[in-house]
């Protein structure tokens, strides 16, 4: 079944482009594998025309004959298109600038020079049998009338989509949505979002995007990304299947385990408090969150850890109640009474104001003892 919205994910090339990332070679492999277990639609597995061990690592991911497309990134160049051929990828993805402020100040040309370098890259790929996503760099700073003329031009010259690019993260969700309302309003193309965080807004916006009518969501894992990174594959992901309730078929039991995998790759370690993914977004301390999330998960609970392959914890610690810790102590085979239960507590928080910090089981199975006289 063919799914009304699909995942292009980015990682091995703009999420390599953050800076000080490298990915080795068998890490980009493994990525790959992990993403194309997932589900994910397309892999961009890196830019071909850099040549050596870059080149070498997309050969070998196209090698892999995964379900996933596999695109070559270049710039709109034909012997960058040719790198891509070289590699036996699936796609192309072409970029070009379109704002004013890139032609001017970065490529010191004009609007003409760039539909008319877009279109030989784009016939070129095509003649080779390429899907094409043209990509329009710096889009959302764009004179639309240009953007839609620079649309039109790539979709004559044979491509299949457009990249909306929100290069450097100005817009809002509802800027985003106007615009990619307005370019699918005016030339019918397929619409692949590419969102930049600069505002912490790029997972909001590639959302608006698709609520305009986008069909492609370009993102990365854990938003890893040149600055502030890009939309983030779990948060999308898991709006389309769980917010949304698309049914789109993705695995994502399988996503904590790409995000790790990714961190350590990149030695971009995982906040606590990532969204989707973090450790401690099943962790419950406080009395009445643990009181609830032991009565009924969903009271706090937006999903259920096991959906993303976390796992759920109590957390005994200054804001615990007494619940919580009658709870912990018969998971470790202690049963007691609600009385005892309000001494440990007193005792728990005087220790965890000491330590800043919550307590291990084993202390909290240490201060019951002495309670005890165990
Ligand atoms: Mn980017």
């Amino acid at each position: 079944m063919e799914r009304k919205i699909k995942v292009v994910d980015v990682t091995l090339r703009d999420g390599e482009q953050t800076a000080g990332v490298v990915f080795a070679n068998p890490e980009k492999i493994r990525i790959a594998k992990l993403l194309d277990a997932v589900g994910v639609d397309q892999i961009e597995a890196g830019i071909p025309t850099m040549g050596g061990d870059e080149k070498e690592v997309i050969k070998q991911i196209v090698d892999l004959g995964l379900k996933a497309d596999i695109i070559g990134w270049s710039r709109a160049v034909v012997s960058d298109v040719q790198a891509s051929i070289d590699c036996g990828v699936d796609a192309a993805a072409i970029s070009i600038s379109t704002s004013d402020i890139h032609i001017k100040n970065k490529l010191k040309k004009d609007r003409q020079w760039v539909l008319s370098n877009m279109a030989k890259a784009v016939e070129f790929a095509k003649k080779n049998q390429l899907y094409v996503s043209v990509n329009a760099e710096d889009a959302s700073r764009t004179d639309m009338d240009f953007l839609i003329e620079f649309a039109r031009i790539g979709r004559e010259a044979g491509a299949d989509r457009i990249r909306y690019c929100d290069t450097v993260g100005v817009l809002d969700p509802l800027t985003m949505y106007d615009n990619v309302k307005t370019l699918i309003e005016a030339t019918g193309m397929a619409v692949e979002t590419h969102t930049h965080n600069d505002f912490g807004m790029a997972t909001a916006n590639a959302l608006a995007g698709a609520k305009a009518g986008a069909t492609y969501m370009g993102v990365t894992v854990n938003g890893l990304g040149e600055r502030a990174g890009n939309a983030s594959l779990e948060e999308v992901i898991m709006t389309l299947e769980q917010l949304w309730d698309m049914k789109l078929g993705y695995d994502t039991t399988l996503l904590k385990q790409l995000s790790e995998y990714v961190a350590k790759a990149s030695g971009r370690q995982l906040p606590v408090n990532k969204a989707i993914v973090g450790d401690n977004v099943f962790k419950h301390e406080s009395g009445i969150h643990a009181d609830g999330i032991l009565k009924c998960a969903a009271t706090y609970e937006a999903f259920l850890p096991e959906q993303v392959g976390l796992t759920r914890g109590i957390i005994i610690g200054k804001h615990s109640g007494s619940h919580a810790v009658l709870a912990k102590l018969a998971e470790h085979g202690y049963e007691t009474d609600h009385d005892t239960a309000e001494q440990v507590l007193k005792r728990v928080r005087h220790m965890s104001i000491e330590m800043k910090r919550s307590l291990l089981d084993t202390e909290l199975i240490d201060v019951y003892k002495e309670y005890m006289k165990l």
